[in-house]
């Protein structure tokens, strides 16, 4: 029996700006060269732009050529929504799993990337564009409406003494010196929250002990195993979201109409 072939979502770019119907867009080389030679799209064809402050748009492709390409738009099919404002901070592990974190991290609905420099982290450097790339293509895939911010790496201890001490600072102890993640979620009301994840080599100890010695520090266990940096990350983040972040609320079938033919 004949496979029936997978309705293709509409493709959706991330492009800053004040949106109108009937405005024309214009695209650089890369979103062009990305539109006409890896998606092999055609003028004429439907595409969506979107930024956390204008929604997101329907357009049509007008023009494609190597150097730019033009959207024209047409209606917007999303309102502007609040997304969660949950940070990730990481120790930065290798180029692999770093581009993952990134990646999911988005996914997951992160609002902003910390790279944090702790004692054991194996890495010097944080190629920050990169990371920036890997989270704004999961965010058009995923269908959010804003891209993670990706910041500069940061030493510990910078990051501990500019903390605001607002936002509660969900840390991974693979000591154990922490509740299950869920009891410690059930008791936070915090609706401004990061996660902490140390590197290959876990925190230091005076780390530990400094980061315990924080009110706006919440230590979690995350089960009996060590987990590499990345799944715990993701873990951290996926409970997070379970139990106090947007995965309590269903998700709006907004695609409904908006296949590719
Ligand atoms: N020292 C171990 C090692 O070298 O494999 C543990 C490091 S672990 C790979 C990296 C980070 O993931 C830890 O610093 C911690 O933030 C988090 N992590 C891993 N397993 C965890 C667990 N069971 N509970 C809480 N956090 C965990």
């Amino acid at each position: 029996m004949a496979k029936e072939p997978i309705p293709t979502p509409v493709t959706r770019l991330y492009v800053e700006g004040d949106f109108t119907a009937g405005l024309s867009v214009l695209l650089d080389a890369e979103r062009a060269h990305y539109l006409r030679s890896v998606l092999r799209l055609k003028p004429g064809e439907a595409i969506s732009l979107f930024n956390g402050s204008a929604g997101e748009w329907c357009g049509e492709i007008t023009s494609l050529a190597k150097s730019a390409a033009a959207v024209t738009l047409t209606k917007r099919n999303r309102a502007p929504a609040a997304e969660p404002d949950l940070w990730l901070c990481f120790a930065p592990v290798k180029r692999a799993r770093i581009d993952f974190i990134a990646e999911k991290a988005a996914e997951l609905g992160v609002s902003r990337l910390v790279p944090v420099m702790t004692r054991y982290t194996q890495m010097s450097r944080v190629n920050t564009d990169r990371l920036a790339a890997n989270a704004m293509e999961a965010a058009e895939q995923c269908e959010r409406l804003t891209v993670p911010e990706v910041a500069e790496p940061v030493a510990f201890d910078r990051l501990l003494a500019d903390w605001d001490s607002e936002r509660q600072l969900i840390l991974g102890d693979e000591t154990g010196a922490g509740p299950p993640i869920a009891e410690a979620l059930s008791a936070l009301s915090a609706d401004r929250l990061a996660v902490l994840v140390g590197p290959e080599g876990g925190f230091a100890p005076d780390e530990l002990d400094a980061l315990h010695g924080k009110a706006f520090v919440t230590p979690v266990s995350l089960g009996p195993r060590v987990l590499r940096a990345d799944t715990a990350a993701l873990a951290a983040l996926a409970c997070v979201q379970a139990w106090s972040g947007d995965w309590r609320h269903g998700r709006p079938d907004f695609r409904a109409g908006l296949k590719r033919g």
